[in-house]
């Protein structure tokens, strides 16, 4: 298989997972230095206390968490490389985010007692990240916390100033408001940027270092993690579970699975008709001279992101290139991510007008997984309470993703289970499931419409 139609080969249509590809050429991969060791392809059969399918952070951070509170053995089983999918291929920004719901539905949508166990959460998942990155010295160049929401129209402001309103008096979140000129004065001077929200909370690092870590965790705190094992059959034998792979069996008396935006539904029934995998591009610039930064009195090392309901997110990285990523295409083909790449480009250009030409050093794109209700869900099948997942970040998955592994293992460990009950209910079933992606390009060709409108 090629690079291009495995890596970006819808996952709707695929009945065994793409496996045994290398790295992606991201700018993360090309700059992350060696990938750590792992215990390589499963070539024997093998009987472990929890299988976990999957090695991106959902799976790595379970993994590492079931080893320390003493669950053993685990495996984590992944098809390609660590950190092959999202979390090696994301924007790189770790918000308290969970899911895409506007905060002012929240008491709406859940009443407020849910709401604040939502929000709280939301911190929590934050706090996992930092926590496990300390935990572990994971090196991943972990920036100062900021994130700056920025209007990118002028009827944006008002929406933003009502959004620090009810974050300050409804959740007792402290942002901060700047006009266009403080925006400009404090942090970068630039096109579509009217006003900004600040949070004090979020923070940029780096991806795939942050993946690499948390192998070399799981398994100093005594998981082993199997690259190139694709799992390509789900069945229960009594008390075990059955999985297959290419080389060897394993029988585990838990399953956890976690392959968010790749998984391939068709092989596991509690995730059918359940995700709608979308594909999110970014792109990473040369680096802006010493005159460009300057003209653009580009200092932040804030993540950025702008008000559009398919939001553009973009940052400096530290050698001073611009990253900057947005929706990818519906159907994926080099036609569609050659036109997906240059509008990047052109959101560059808007955003940055100080950087003369902008080029595409790097592209690429990766699945992220919607769920029906927009919120992430953590929970266990509903035949067969040892069998669990974590997915559904909306493309906000970094902490939220993390943070799932912490509380499965929690879960799994004691019987506990913490979460608040929106996201620990079963994965709710799209209606049409079979028109999923009909309703994704009609939705995102309205919300096109309507961001470049202000509305
Ligand atoms: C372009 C892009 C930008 C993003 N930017 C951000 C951001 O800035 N901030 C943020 O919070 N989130 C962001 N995200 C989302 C975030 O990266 C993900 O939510 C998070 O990484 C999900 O981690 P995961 O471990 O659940 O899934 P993944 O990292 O996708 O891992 C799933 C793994 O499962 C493996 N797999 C699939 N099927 C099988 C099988 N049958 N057997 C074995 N292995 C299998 C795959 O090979 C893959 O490695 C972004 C995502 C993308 C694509």
């Amino acid at each position: 298989m090629s690079d291009q139609a495995s890596t970006y080969t819808d996952p709707l249509a695929l009945r065994l997972p793409v496996h045994g590809e290398e790295a992606p050429k991201t700018y993360w991969h090309a700059t992350a230095g060696t990938a750590p060791y792992d215990d390589g392809v499963l070539t024997q059969d093998l009987t472990c206390e929890v299988a976990v399918i999957g090695g991106g952070y959902t799976g790595l951070s379970s993994a590492y968490q079931l080893a320390r509170l003493g669950i053993g053995p685990v495996a984590v089983l992944e098809a390609n490389r660590p950190g092959w999918g999202c979390s090696g291929r994301n924007g790189s920004f770790a918000r308290p985010a969970i899911g895409r719901i506007p905060y002012e539905e929240w008491d709406r949508r859940w009443g407020s007692d849910t709401a604040d166990a939502m929000f709280s959460e939301a911190l929590a998942a934050l706090q996992s990240v930092r926590e496990i990155i300390s935990e572990a010295a994971i090196d991943c160049e972990a920036m100062p916390e900021g994130w700056l929401k920025v209007a990118h129209r002028p009827e944006k402001v008002s929406a933003l100033q009502a959004e620090r309103a009810l974050l300050q008096e409804r959740f007792g979140l402290d942002v901060d408001y700047l006009d266009g000129e403080r925006l400009a004065a404090e942090h970068v001077r630039g096109g579509e940027a009217y006003a900004a929200l600040r949070w004090p909370v979020s923070f940029a690092m780096h991806p795939v270092k942050l993946a690499y870590g948390l192998v070399n965790a799981a398994r100093e705190a005594g998981a082993s993690v199997h690259s190139g094992t694709p799992v390509i059959g789900l069945s229960k034998e009594g008390a075990y579970h059955r999985l297959t792979t290419p080389a060897g069996e394993v029988r585990a008396r838990r399953v956890i699975i976690a392959t968010n935006g790749y998984s391939v539904e068709k092989l596991f029934t509690p995730l059918r008709n359940r995700l709608l995998p979308v594909l999110s591009n970014v792109v990473v610039t040369q680096p802006l001279t010493a005159e460009e930064k300057a003209e653009g009195n580009f200092h932040t090392t804030d993540c950025i992101s702008d008000t559009r309901k398919m939001l553009y997110y973009y940052r400096r990285l530290p050698d001073d290139r611009i990253m900057l990523g947005g929706k990818g295409p519906v159907r994926p083909g080099p036609a569609a991510m050659a036109r997906h790449r240059d509008a990047l480009l052109a959101a560059i250009s808007r955003k940055f007008p100080f950087m003369k030409n902008p080029c595409a050093d790097y592209f690429w794109g990766g699945w992220v997984a919607l769920t029906f209700d927009s919120i992430p869900h953590v929970s266990t099948a509903e035949d067969d309470r040892t069998l669990h997942y974590a997915m559904g970040y909306i493309g906000s998955g970094v902490s939220c993703s993390i943070h799932a592994g912490r509380r499965l293992a929690e879960h799994i460990s004691g019987g506990r289970q913490e979460l608040p009950v929106p996201m620990s209910r079963g994965l709710p079933k799209y209606p049409f499931a079979a028109f999923r992606r009909v309703g994704q390009a009609i939705a995102m060709s309205w919300f096109a419409r309507k961001d470049e409108r202000g509305l």
